[in-house]
C-alpha cells in the first residue's frame, strides 16, 4: 500500500530534550498559597516586590508572619550591580533562605542577582508576560553595560501564576509584554536545540497570545482572557528557559541594556523585522508558529506580528521609544562582537537594514526574507575584520 505522506513529512529529525523541574501553580487566588508553597521550599523568607506589587506583598507578608524576615520594596529594570549587592547583602543579613520574588521581569531579576551569590531557593509570582520565572538567565548592568548569563541556581523552584495579579497591568504594556513573550516562542521555534516539545509550545504559546491579546487590550479586567494570556506567557517562559535564543534575543539585551530602552516594548518594536530577516532562511522551523499566529506564512509572519502589535497599541518604532537612528552604528557594533547562533547569517549591512526598518517602524513586507546568505542554525556572524574593530570600538567605550 502506498503512503499518503511524502517523507519529509512523516520524518523526525534528530534531537536532544531537557525539560527541568519547576513546580507552576497557576490560577486565580493562588496568591493565598504562597506562604504554603515557599513553606515546602523551607526557612525564613526575603520578600521582593515592584512598587505597583507592594499591596499584595503585604498580603503575602501577613501570610508568612514571622517567616518573612526581609521586604525590598521596588526595583529597578536591568539589575543595576550595585542595587544587586545592596539585596544581597540584605538576604545574607536577614538569614532567609528563600527568595519570594513578586512582580516583572525586575523583580524576578533582582531575586536572581541574590541566588547568583547565596544559596537560596527562589519562589516568583510574576505579574507580567516576560518570562524570566521558567529561566535560567540572569542579567545585571555593569558600567551602564548589560551582561547576562546561565546557571541553573538562579532558575525559581516554584511559580504561583495568579491573574487576578494581573488585571492592573496597563493595556499598553500587557500588549508590549505579550509579544516579549511571542518573541521567545519565535525564537525557541528555530533555535539550535528546538525539539518536537518545544516546537508545540511554542506554537500554543504564540497560539494562545496572538489570539487574546486583542481582547486583554481592549477589557484589562476580562479575567478568563487574563488567564489564557498568562498561561502563553507560561509556554513562552519554559521554551525560552530550554533553548538558545538567536539575533531577536542579541539586539533586545543591546539597545535595552545600553540605552535604557523599556524592555518588552522594545522586543515588540524589533520583532517583526528580526522574522521578517529569518524568515527564508527558517521556514520548516517558522510554518507551525507562523499557522498559530494566523500569518499565511513564514514570509507574512513579520508583517503579521506589526499588524498585531499596531492593532493593540504596542510598541512598533525603536525612535518612538527613544533609539536615535544615530546609534544604529554602535547597536551593530555591539551585537556583531558576541557569538551567537542565528537561522541566517548576520552582516552589518544586513542588520542596518533591519534596524533602520525597525527604528523607523515601517512595515516589513510580506516575503521580504531572501535565500542569500542562508546558514541555517550556523554562527551568525562573517566579516571577521569588522567585528575585531567592532570589538575594540566596543571595549575603548566599556572602560571609559
Ligand atoms: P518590569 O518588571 O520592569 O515591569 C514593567 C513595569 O510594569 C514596572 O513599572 C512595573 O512596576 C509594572 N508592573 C509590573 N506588573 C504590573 C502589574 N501587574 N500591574 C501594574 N503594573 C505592573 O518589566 P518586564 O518587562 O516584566 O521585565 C523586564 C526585565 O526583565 C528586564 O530587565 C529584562 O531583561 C528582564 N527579563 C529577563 C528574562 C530572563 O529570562 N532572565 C526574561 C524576560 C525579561
Amino acid at each position: 500500500m502506498r503512503s499518503a505522506f511524502g517523507a519529509s513529512e512523516l520524518a523526525v529529525a534528530p534531537f536532544v530534550h531537557e525539560m527541568p523541574g519547576v513546580r507552576v501553580v497557576f490560577g486565580a487566588g493562588r496568591i493565598d498559597q504562597v506562604a504554603a508553597e515557599a513553606g515546602r521550599l523551607g526557612g525564613a523568607v526575603l520578600l521582593i516586590a515592584g512598587r505597583r506589587q507592594v499591596r499584595d506583598a503585604d498580603r503575602v507578608a501577613a501570610q508568612l508572619g514571622r517567616r518573612c524576615v526581609g521586604r525590598i520594596n521596588e526595583v529597578t529594570e536591568h539589575v543595576p550591580a550595585q542595587i544587586a549587592q545592596q539585596a544581597v547583602d540584605l538576604t545574607r543579613d536577614s538569614g532567609a533562605t528563600t527568595v519570594v520574588c513578586l512582580g516583572g521581569g525586575s523583580a524576578v531579576g533582582l531575586a536572581k542577582a541574590v541566588a547568583l551569590e547565596l544559596d537560596v531557593a527562589i519562589l516568583a509570582v510574576p505579574t507580567t508576560y516576560a518570562g524570566s520565572e521558567q529561566t535560567p538567565i540572569w542579567g545585571r548592568t555593569v558600567a551602564g553595560r548589560k551582561i547576562t548569563g546561565r546557571d541553573g541556581r538562579v532558575r525559581p523552584r516554584t511559580v504561583v501564576y495568579d491573574p487576578t495579579l494581573t488585571v492592573d497591568l496597563p493595556a499598553e504594556l500587557s500588549a508590549a509584554s505579550g509579544m516579549n513573550a511571542i518573541a521567545h516562542a519565535i525564537e525557541a521555534a528555530y533555535a539550535p536545540d528546538a525539539s518536537p516539545i518545544t516546537a508545540l509550545l511554542a506554537a500554543e504559546a504564540i497560539g494562545a497570545l496572538s489570539a487574546v491579546l486583542p481582547v486583554v487590550v481592549r477589557e484589562p479586567g476580562n479575567l478568563p482572557a487574563r488567564e489564557r494570556a498568562l498561561y502563553g506567557a507560561w509556554l513562552a517562559g519554559t521554551v525560552l528557559g530550554v533553548t538558545t535564543m538567536g539575533l531577536h534575543h542579541r539586539l533586545a539585551h543591546v539597545i535595552g541594556g545600553s540605552y535604557r530602552l523599556p524592555h518588552a516594548g522594545t522586543h515588540s518594536a524589533l520583532l517583526p523585522h528580526v522574522v521578517a530577516f529569518n524568515a527564508a532562511a527558517a521556514r520548516t522551523e517558522l510554518s507551525g508558529v507562523a499557522r498559530a499566529a494566523g500569518a499565511a506564512g513564514p514570509d507574512g509572519l513579520g508583517a503579521a506580528l506589526f499588524d498585531l502589535a499596531t492593532a493593540n497599541g504596542a510598541p512598533t518604532s525603536l525612535a518612538g521609544l527613544g533609539l536615535p537612528a544615530t546609534a544604529i552604528d554602535d547597536v551593530i557594533d555591539h551585537v556583531l562582537v558576541a557569538g551567537f547562533v542565528n537561522p541566517r547569517a548576520v552582516d552589518a549591512a544586513g542588520l542596518a537594514a533591519l534596524l533602520r526598518d525597525a527604528v523607523d517602524g515601517r512595515r516589513p513586507d510580506v516575503g521580504a526574507g531572501d535565500d542569500g546568505g542562508v546558514d541555517v542554525a550556523g554562527d551568525a556572524t562573517v566579516d571577521p575584520p569588522r567585528v575585531q574593530a567592532a570589538a575594540d570600538r566596543a571595549a575603548r567605550r566599556v572602560s571609559a
